[in-house]
């Protein structure tokens, strides 16, 4: 599983950032998780690694501007290219008579390759491997945060070992998978947990945005490898954010620190701290830090590989990060 973010400014975009997207690719199945869309989105994938004929899945956290104004753009472009790919969509129930519109006065046929559906909290979607369920934060107008949780995957069976101490293979083999321990005809007693390598466990991303500081979002993010939080604004605007229901750095390293995950990613920076500002963005993240040390800051085209979770220790890394 690996994160691209795409646009990390909230509200407007700025020369260096655009407004919020942020990519999910499964290498194992060729496919790549959009979660928001703002506008411009499809112009930040042509300067990615990413290819847009990937995406076959766009999950919507709310309907402002800066979070849907791309969703039309990309899925329009992605026709005109010939992606056979359908694209299902989640996201709030009015996304779907906003598309509508859009189709129609666009004359712009979309409907036929996409599929919107409408969100509540709870489970959202599920597969073989992964599952996504969502729930309501705290904003200006309804907003979801996700969870995406890749379903934990059984060790591997060690088939060369069981040859080699002359096990039959058939029935046997499965019970010794599934670690039941099993007795011979020979009267041998095998552990099945001895020829298992040990389970794999699923790796968890939750994505919070736009929200203040709320309990749903830390149920969200509870013992997630990486929590992708919004933090729109520095401590000392704090009156800032209460009033238009944003956080600041403190707060996402809060829900960080309560939801016990392993790595912050912060957000969604509001434009005024450019340079030339007293505050600036890196201030954002002493003041995280000082909370939850394992925090870091998004950047357009920052991709970050989360590790499985065996080699967790070792291998955290970020794998690029053009300016
Ligand atoms: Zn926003
Ligand atoms: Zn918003």
């Amino acid at each position: 599983m690996e994160i691209t973010f795409l646009g990390t400014s909230s509200g407007v975009p700025t020369r260096s950032r655009n407004v919020s997207s942020v990519a999910i690719r499964l290498p194992q199945r060729a496919e790549v998780w959009l979660f928001d869309c703002g506008e411009g989105t499809q112009h930040q994938l042509l300067r990615s690694d990413l290819k847009s004929s990937q995406i076959r899945r766009i999950f919507v956290t709310h309907m402002h501007g800066d979070h849907i104004f791309g969703l039309m753009g990309l899925i329009a472009s992605c026709g005109l290219a010939g992606n056979a790919q359908p694209i299902d969509i989640y996201g709030p129930p009015a996304l779907k008579d906003y598309l509508k519109a859009c189709e129609k006065y666009s004359y712009t046929r979309i409907f036929h390759r996409v599929k919107v559906h409408p969100i509540a909290p709870g489970m959202v979607y599920e597969d073989d491997e992964f599952s996504v369920s969502c729930d309501r934060l705290t904003h200006a107008v309804p907003a979801h945060g996700y969870r995406i949780a890749e379903k934990d995957r059984p060790g591997r069976f060690n088939v060369e070992k069981a040859k080699a101490l002359n096990i039959p293979s058939g029935p046997l083999y499965g019970q010794l998978k599934q670690g039941k321990t099993v007795k011979l005809e020979d009267g041998r007693t095998l552990r099945g947990t001895e020829f298992c390598s040990p389970p794999e466990m699923g790796r968890k991303v939750a994505y919070c945005t736009d929200t203040v500081f709320c309990d749903a979002a830390v149920n969200l993010a509870q013992d997630a490898d990486v929590l992708i939080h919004e933090s729109t604004f520095a401590h000392q605007d704090s009156n800032l954010a209460f009033e238009r229901k944003h956080s600041t750095s403190t707060m996402a390293a809060q829900v960080a620190l309560l939801a016990q995950v392993k790595q912050l990613i912060m957000t969604h920076f509001s434009p005024r701290y450019a340079p030339g500002n007293p505050i600036q963005i890196r201030d954002l993240l002493a003041e995280a830090q000082a909370i939850f040390p394992n925090t870091r800051l998004a950047k357009d085209f920052l991709t970050y590989e989360i590790p499985r979770r065996r080699d967790t220790a070792s291998t955290t890394q970020v794998i690029a990060g053009k300016s």
